[in-house]
């Protein structure tokens, strides 16, 4: 099994920040964090109609997020305060436009930047503030975005649907596919084109593939990003039945980055995982100086594979 060197400067004590939802690089290479600054997602937080219940609390005025230089620690920039409800996905694609979910809005967000300065305006706004919906202009606590190279991008949608939507560059659905399996409990394998929770996305852009953390089942789906028909599973006994997030790089034939999260009333490590996708093994697994992990959200890897966040 290879070896991480964990790179001790997270979580930073140059910044005091509230729980991280998302992690990801800006194309200068910064790690950039969504966080949630004194807000916490507990049973009180929505409605059982999964409305958010605490909008008289406005929105976060923390910067929402921080971007870190990876060598210092030192905060490079920071944006995004009274402007989100509970913060969960974060993308930063090429161009450096930044895309947001936030499972209170039940909205997904395109902003731009220029020189490390993020627009307050949204270029793009998808879905209804505050009103949780299953129709091409709702969702219902998105999780995740991944963006292609054209503009395209997928949003996995998310706690309460269970289905990955394709749009245009200029927000306009494409594709949408995926059933809901979620039974509360997990089972051996769900099948195909199911999710319980599609939870993080990343792109294997050499194989033509968007893949899905498909959290509660406990796996990663993969799927063609031109007609969303599936591709491959990756589901293993030492990953458990709970799968957070993903990240790809194409390295040895491709890899896949997971981390599981913890089981309730059953003792599962909580690692990073590195999928070989060819060999359809897992290869290694990492964690902070080698200890497990209590509860990660999200992954990123550089595209070389030698970083991870
Ligand atoms: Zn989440």
């Amino acid at each position: 099994m290879a070896a991480f060197t964990y790179i001790n400067t997270w979580p930073n004590p140059k910044r005091q920040l509230g729980a991280v939802s998302a992690v990801t690089f800006d194309p200068n290479g910064n790690v950039v964090v969504f966080h949630r600054g004194d807000r916490i997602w507990n049973a009180q937080s929505f409605a059982l109609n999964n409305t958010f219940a605490q909008r008289d609390k406005g929105p976060i005025t923390d910067n929402t997020v921080v971007a870190f230089n990876k060598q210092t620690g030192d905060v490079v920039y920071e944006w995004g305060s009274n402007l989100f409800y509970m913060p969960h996905g974060l993308t930063i694609d090429a161009e450096f436009n930044v895309w947001i979910t936030d499972v209170a809005l039940h909205q997904v967000m395109k902003f731009q930047s220029k020189n490390n300065i993020i627009e307050n305006e949204a270029l793009i706004v998808l879905g209804s503030a505050f009103i949780p919906g299953n129709s091409r202009n709702k969702f219902c606590k998105p999780t995740s975005v991944a963006v292609l190279p054209n503009g395209d991008f997928f949003v996995a949608d998310g706690y309460c649907n269970a289905r990955i939507v394709k749009f245009s560059k200029t927000g306009d659905q494409i594709l949408s596919w995926g059933e809901n399996s979620f039974q509360g409990k997990s089972i051996p394998i769900a099948p195909k084109n199911y999710f319980a929770i599609p939870h993080g996305l990343t792109l294997a852009l050499d194989k033509g593939l968007i893949c899905v953390a498909d959290r509660e089942n406990g796996r990663v789906q993969c799927f063609q990003t031109s007609d969303g028909k599936f591709h491959s599973q990756y589901h293993y006994p030492v990953v458990g039945d709970r799968l957070f997030s993903v990240s790809y790089a194409p390295i040895n034939g491709g890899q896949l980055y997971v981390v599981n999260g913890p089981v309730i009333n059953t003792f599962h490590q909580v690692f990073g995982f590195v999928i070989d996708m060819t060999k359809d093994a897992v290869v290694a697994k990492f964690g902070p100086n080698n200890m497990i992990f209590s509860n990660p959200h999200d992954i990123v890897v550089s595209s070389d594979g030698k970083e991870v966040n």
